[in-house]
């Protein structure tokens, strides 16, 4: 009998190392290649859920998938819903840990926000994240398995958007990560364009350089936060680390176009100096700005800025010629506190050729 350890878990694999893997298996078993890859089509989209489910192939064929694979689930263990339509669901992995993952529709949408991580290490000092420590990294199938799950629901989710802004810090997870973006984006697997995936990162300079590496055009946000090294060290302490400026670098050599992202803390960095400090840091690298207003139930004894001081602080960032957007806050009634949200747009350049441009749908 073979134990659970030793089958393989098909969902860390890519759906091309999954096929190659279970086409052999399948000349091995005397049933042809070709059932090999029909188990891989049921993996991730549509999913099935089990060997057993997967009616199309023998009985027996099945039988020995089970003992020799598994396709392990997540327990989904809570949902709340907000009054705004945005979705939270909690899911429990097999060694007790917790993870978020949020689902935000807006029109015709629906981008979900994913964890990359059991808690996080960076402790950034208004994250909710940051509180609880860091236990460990997740491994590729809890993190693609968080978008396979709830395509399982009865009432299936479908993201057209994901964005790498659930617990963790995605960068300092690449070898998980790297598998996911390909699972997420690849036909075989759930087939979703890179331009609509974002990873979401402090600055991690290694994690930015495989990113950049990779030939999708995947999307880059920067967790910026505070223009100066000086106040980016209070707020961040991985600043010490990787410095603003060796990050602003590295977005500059990033091919794509990136994103910064800015949370409004009243009276800490939501200063007219701020502003154009950041203004001129945007440019550098081309960056679009996105502000967002602080969620409540962070971290830290912080004040939101007012929705007013949030516009006379974009009003200035779209003055120095900088595209700028506020997010707006979604499913606060629910604590969906990543930070979820979505984009309206202060000021709009002139359209470019997608593949520059994009759009920036939560990121
Ligand atoms: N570690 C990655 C991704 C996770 S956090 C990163 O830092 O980018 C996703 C985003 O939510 C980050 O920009 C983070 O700074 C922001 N965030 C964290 N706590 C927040 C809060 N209380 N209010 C608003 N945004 C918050």
């Amino acid at each position: 009998m073979t134990t659970p350890a030793e089958r393989t878990n098909l969902l860390d694999l890519t759906p091309a190392a999954a096929e190659a893997l279970l086409r052999e298996f399948a000349t091995a078993r005397g049933v042809g290649a070709y059932r090999g890859g029909q188990v891989a089509r049921h993996l991730w989209s549509p999913a099935a859920p089990d060997f057993q489910a997967m009616t199309d192939l023998p009985l027996a064929f099945r039988s020995e998938l089970d003992a020799a694979f598994t396709l392990p689930r997540l327990e989904l263990t809570t949902e709340q819903r907000s009054t705004d339509g945005t979705r939270k669901f909690l899911f429990r992995l097999h060694d007790g840990q917790t993870i978020e993952t949020v689902a935000i529709p807006d029109g015709d949408r629906v981008t979900l926000c994913i964890s990359s991580q059991a808690g996080c290490a960076l402790q950034c000092s208004f994250c909710a994240t940051g509180l609880m420590g860091f236990y460990r990294n997740l491994t590729p199938s809890e993190i693609a398995g968080q978008v396979r799950e709830l395509a399982l629901l009865p009432e299936p989710v479908k993201p057209t958007n994901i964005v790498f802004m659930g617990m963790g810090e995605p960068l300092m997870n690449w070898k998980a990560v790297q598998v996911v973006l390909t699972i997420l984006n690849d036909p075989a697997g759930f087939g979703i364009g890179a331009r609509h995936i974002t990873v979401s990162t402090v600055g991690v300079l290694p994690g930015i350089e495989a990113l950049a590496k990779r030939p999708e055009q995947f999307r880059l946000a920067i967790s910026v936060h505070a223009p100066s090294d000086e106040l980016r060290r209070r707020l961040m302490p991985v600043n010490i680390k990787f410095p603003l400026e060796q990050v602003i670098d590295a977005a500059a050599t990033f091919s794509r176009r990136v994103t910064f992202e800015y949370v409004m803390l009243g009276g800490v960095n939501d200063q007219p100096e701020h502003a154009s400090q950041l203004a001129a840091l945007a440019k550098r690298c081309g960056a679009f700005v996105n502000l967002i207003p602080l969620h409540p139930g962070g971290a830290g004894a912080y004040t939101p800025t007012s929705t007013a001081g949030i516009q006379r602080f974009a009003a200035l960032i779209a003055k120095a010629g900088v595209e700028v957007a506020v997010r707006k806050s979604r499913g606060t009634d629910i604590a969906a506190a990543c930070g979820q949200l979505r984009v309206e747009r202060l000021r709009r350049r002139p359209p470019r050729a997608p593949d520059q441009h994009g759009e920036i749908e939560v990121a």
